[in-house]
C-alpha cells in the first residue's frame, strides 16, 4: 500500500511539473506572438490571397423603422397647449420605448408645421405648431417625409416656415422643398455601415395647383421622375433606396390595383423599401422579388400615427421595423431582410382630450380598444389578397 502511494505521489508530482512546463511554454509563445506580430495592415500585405478573401467576408445589420401620418386636427393641438406654447411629449410618452428600438426612424409629417405665426388650423387646410417636430426628435425620429396631399395647405409660406424650423433643429426632411437645389439634393443616411437614400412623393395636393415655376415645393408621384431620382441616388453608391409614398384610397384597408402596380413597377425601377401612407388605416405588407433579383419590402399603409380621427381603424397605426442585412463577399454586396416586424399602436382620448399613443397591446389590455394586437399583426402580415 505504501509503495503504491509513493508511485501515486511521483506520478502526481510529475504531472504537476509537466503541466507547469506546458503552461509556461504556452504563455511564452503567446507573449512572443503578441510581441512579434506585425500590425494588421502589414499582415494583410503578407497574407495569402485566400486569407484576404476571407477577411473581406463581412456582414452587418441595421433596422429602419417607420411610422405613419402625423396629422394634427385642432382637438390634438388644443390638447397640447400649455402656458401659451405647445407640448406634445405627454402624447408620445407611452410609446417612447417602442420608438427607441429601430436604429433609424422615419415619420410622415402630413400636416405642415408652419407654426403659430401663420395661424394654426385644422381640416381641410392644416397648419400645425412647430413644437410637434421637436417632440418627434425627442422620441427618436431621425427624418421626416413631407410630400403629402396637405403640403400646399398654406402655400409656399407654410412649406418655407416648416423647413426653416426643420433646419433650425437639424431635422432632416424630404419631399417638399424650399428651392430647386434643395429638391435635387438627395438625402442619404448611413446606419451601421448600411447606406440608403430617402425619397418622398405624393399623388397630389388636394386640388391646390403646384405654382408654375415652383415645382420644387412638393414632389409629385410621377413614375418617370421617381425612376430618375432612384438612378441618381444609386449613382451616389447607396446600398438601398427607400421610398415614402403618399398614395391609395382613404379608409380602404387593402391597396388598390394601382398601388400594387406602382409598387411592382417602382421596385423593379430600383426601389428597395416602400413606406406607404394616406389611407388613414393600415394596409398590409408584402415582399416582392424584383426583375434584377433583389428582394423588396412594401408596406402599403402605416395608417394614422397621431391624428384627431377616431373609430373604424382610423385611430390605429403602428411602427414597422425592417431589419436589413448587408453581406459582402467575393460575389459582391448582397442586401437581404431577415425580419420585417409590425407593432400596432392606438390613439386614445376622452372627449377629444388627453390624447395618448399606446402600444395597441397595452390599450387592448386597458380595455380602450376591442381589437387585439394579434388581429392587426395578421392583417399586416397575411398579404394583400382579401380572401
Ligand atoms: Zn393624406
Amino acid at each position: 500500500m505504501k509503495k503504491k502511494s509513493l508511485y501515486v505521489g511521483i506520478i502526481t508530482s510529475t504531472i504537476f511539473i509537466l503541466s507547469i512546463v506546458v503552461l509556461l511554454s504556452i504563455q511564452y509563445s503567446e507573449w512572443n506572438a503578441t510581441e512579434q506580430s506585425p500590425d494588421p495592415k502589414t499582415m494583410e500585405t503578407h497574407a495569402t490571397r485566400e486569407i484576404n478573401t476571407l477577411s473581406k467576408n463581412t456582414k452587418t445589420r441595421a433596422t429602419i423603422g417607420a411610422i405613419g401620418d402625423i396629422l394634427l386636427h385642432h382637438t390634438v393641438y388644443n390638447d397640447a397647449k400649455t402656458n401659451g406654447t405647445y407640448d406634445f411629449s405627454a402624447m408620445f410618452s407611452p410609446i417612447k420605448s417602442m420608438l427607441e428600438t429601430p436604429n433609424f426612424l422615419i415619420a410622415n409629417q402630413e400636416s405642415m408645421p408652419g407654426g403659430t405665426q401663420l395661424g394654426l388650423s385644422s381640416y381641410p387646410l392644416f397648419n400645425s405648431p412647430h413644437e410637434i417636430v421637436k417632440t418627434l426628435q425627442n422620441v427618436g425620429v431621425d427624418a421626416v417625409t413631407n410630400a403629402n396631399n396637405h403640403s400646399l395647405d398654406q402655400g409656399e409660406e407654410g412649406i418655407l416656415s416648416s423647413i426653416a424650423y426643420y433646419e433650425k433643429i437639424n431635422m432632416p426632411y424630404t419631399g417638399a422643398f424650399k428651392n430647386k437645389q434643395d429638391q435635387q439634393t438627395i438625402r442619404t443616411f448611413n446606419v451601421n455601415g448600411i447606406s440608403f437614400a430617402l425619397l418622398s412623393y405624393t399623388y397630389g395636393t388636394n386640388g391646390i395647383p403646384v405654382p408654375t415655376g415652383k415645382e420644387h415645393l412638393v414632389n409629385l408621384l410621377d413614375e418617370q421622375k421617381i425612376s430618375t431620382d432612384i438612378k441618381e441616388a444609386r449613382k451616389q453608391g447607396v446600398d438601398l433606396v427607400v421610398l415614402s409614398l403618399h398614395w391609395g384610397n382613404e379608409y380602404q384597408r387593402f391597396p388598390t390595383d394601382e398601388q400594387v402596380r406602382l409598387a411592382k413597377s417602382l421596385t423593379n425601377s430600383g426601389a428597395d423599401i416602400i413606406f406607404g401612407h394616406h389611407p388613414h388605416v393600415l394596409q398590409p405588407m408584402e415582399t416582392y422579388k424584383t426583375k434584377d433579383g433583389r428582394e423588396a419590402v412594401v408596406i402599403y399603409s402605416l395608417g394614422n400615427f397621431l391624428s384627431g380621427q377616431k373609430d373604424d381603424y382610423k385611430d390605429i397605426g403602428g411602427m414597422v421595423t425592417v431589419e436589413i442585412e448587408k453581406s459582402i463577399s467575393s460575389d459582391g454586396v448582397k442586401i437581404s431582410y431577415p425580419s420585417v416586424q409590425f407593432n400596432p399602436t392606438f390613439v386614445a382620448e376622452a372627449n377629444y382630450q388627453n390624447y395618448r399613443i399606446y402600444p395597441l397591446a397595452d390599450a387592448h389590455q386597458k380595455g380602450l380598444i376591442a381589437n387585439s394586437e394579434e388581429e392587426l399583426v395578421s392583417h399586416m402580415s397575411d398579404g394583400i389578397h382579401k380572401e
